[in-house]
């Protein structure tokens, strides 16, 4: 998507990323070091130039040898791998594994819910960009409200029946524009609802493990912590 009208409108998706976590060398490692697509880049991500297409074996000088993990290493690899998908840090990552404990229901599901219901998630999942980096930086630029209050908190918790749009004064941006004509080819999980007319949507339900589609298995995240 837009890339080039991101750039001419001000946004940059380097800086964005590397915002993301606080992570200042090439993004594209980290997807290498989890063995799998994280998509952190956008559009690159589906395109030949993918460096997991290319290289998909881990960076660094042993890269390339095949070493039988641990218990814990198996642990370990998948909170990474979900730390760097939702783009948190390992701080901001433990408090949400602490109220997930806090909340009724299965830890694990609890987990990736609230990971789920961040507003930087949600404006990507409602297809308004195209990864969660670039999420991010547009929740951060003050283009997204929430119940029609402009929010510039990626970590802002939706709840069931918020209203997540683009600013009014926003939408007239080439960015925008874009993300309103391609919206007929988005595909929106079912626990959003998006008019990308408006680029409105609204949160239908919380979603459950079923709605959710990263590639985590959150029992090895819950056994890590509760040891
Ligand atoms: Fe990961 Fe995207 Fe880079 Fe591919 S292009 S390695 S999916 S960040």
């Amino acid at each position: 998507m837009a890339a080039g009208h991101l750039r001419e409108e001000g946004f940059n998706i380097w800086r964005c990323i590397n915002e993301m976590a606080r992570y200042k060398d090439a993004v594209c490692r980290l997807c290498r070091r989890e063995g799998m697509k994280l998509y952190l880049k956008g559009d690159r991500c589906y395109s030949p130039k993918c460096a997991i297409d290319r290289r998909g074996y881990a960076p660094g000088q042993h890269g390339q040898l095949r070493r039988k993990p641990s218990e814990y290493g198996l642990q370990l690899r998948e909170k990474q791998k979900a730390r760097r998908i939702y783009g948190v840090l390992e701080r901001q990552f433990r408090n949400y594994y602490e109220k997930a404990v806090s909340q009724k229901g299965v830890t694990g599901e609890n987990l990736l819910r609230l990971l789920e219901t961040r507003l930087d998630n949600v404006v990507f999942r409602m297809g308004f960009a195209s990864s969660r980096p670039q999420a991010r930086q547009l929740v951060r630029y003050g283009h997204v409200q929430v119940n029609g209050k402009r929010v510039t908190i990626p970590s802002y918790q939706v709840k069931e029946k918020d209203v997540v749009a683009i600013r009014e004064n926003s939408r007239s941006l080439n960015f925008f524009k874009e993300v309103s004509e391609q919206g007929a080819s988005k595909v929106v999980p079912e626990w959003l609802s998006v008019n990308f007319e408006t680029l409105t949507g609204e949160i239908v339900y919380l979603p459950k493990r079923e709605d959710i589609d990263v590639p985590i298995q959150e029992h090895l995240i819950v056994e890590l912590y509760s040891k």
